[in-house]
């Protein structure tokens, strides 16, 4: 039996292997004993990229042990990915969506807060903090990071192949199955909290005088005070969404 086994990458993970592929995938020589998932890893591809790994006919979990002459065939997502239902590979499904953003793609942060999901991000916080929230938290990781992605922390998470932020909004929005997400006015686009309505009279002398005059319905955020309306930026945000192909909410 050949010492050699090749994997067989899907289109979308191939194009992150670190090593030249030959026709129809990458032969690996199986010297030691290792799960699939550090062999994946060690290629360049991180765990949560992988939906689904077949190897001799059957679906395989991230344990199983690499066996010599083997055909591997290892697949990346299949869009909608459902976070809260468990899968052969990721069995302790999450409570619902909500994401920790690293500062790589620290713009995603409010655009994700724009359309009312739950997107954590903190400047300070290290990739061990990031994985620690991950974990404890329940959440997605989004990153340009693989090492970040490749900690065991982290079950969920999206190596964003997007370079532009808004761009990167629309991957994720589509990945997740979220083209229709909550909607404008969730949350503070600087404190990610769910924003409460407030009394106009509570805010009037805060408002400039054609917002007093155009405009009836406010909201505040719990935490920095920051007042939001549904003023002509969100118009103009709106109509971007539309046109990736996003469908926001009421
Ligand atoms: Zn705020």
């Amino acid at each position: 039996m050949s010492a050699v086994s090749r994997l067989v990458f899907s289109d979308d993970l191939a194009a992150l292997v670190r090593r030249r592929a030959a026709a129809g995938g990458v032969d690996y020589p199986v010297r030691r004993r290792a799960s699939i998932k550090d062999v994946v890893e060690s290629l360049g591809v991180p765990h949560t990229e992988v939906y689904s790994i077949e190897a001799h006919g059957r679906a395989r979990d991230f344990a199983w042990l690499l066996e010599p002459g083997c055909r591997v065939l290892i697949r990346g997502a299949e869009p909608p990915v459902d976070v809260t239902r468990p899968s052969l590979l990721r069995p302790r499904p999450l409570a619902g969506i909500r994401f920790v953003v690293d500062e790589n793609v620290a713009r995603l942060a409010p655009l994700l807060r724009l359309v009312g999901l739950d997107a954590e991000y903190d400047r300070a916080w290290r990739d061990e903090r990031i994985a620690g929230r991950a974990l404890e938290a329940g959440r997605v990781v989004l990153s340009r990071d693989r090492a970040l992605l490749k900690r065991s922390a982290v079950v969920y998470g999206r190596l964003v192949r997007s370079a532009r932020p808004w761009d990167q909004l629309v991957e994720v929005l589509g990945l997740f199955g979220l083209l229709r997400p909550p909607g404008l006015l969730g949350r503070c686009l600087r404190c990610n909290l769910e924003l409460a309505r407030v009394d106009k009279s509570e805010v009037m002398d805060r408002l400039e005088p054609k917002t007093k005059k155009y405009y009836d319905q406010f909201y505040i955020c719990p935490g920095c005070g920051r007042v939001y309306w549904r003023g002509s930026h969100c118009e103009r945000m709106l109509a971007r969404l539309k046109r990736a192909g996003v469908r926001v909410g009421p």
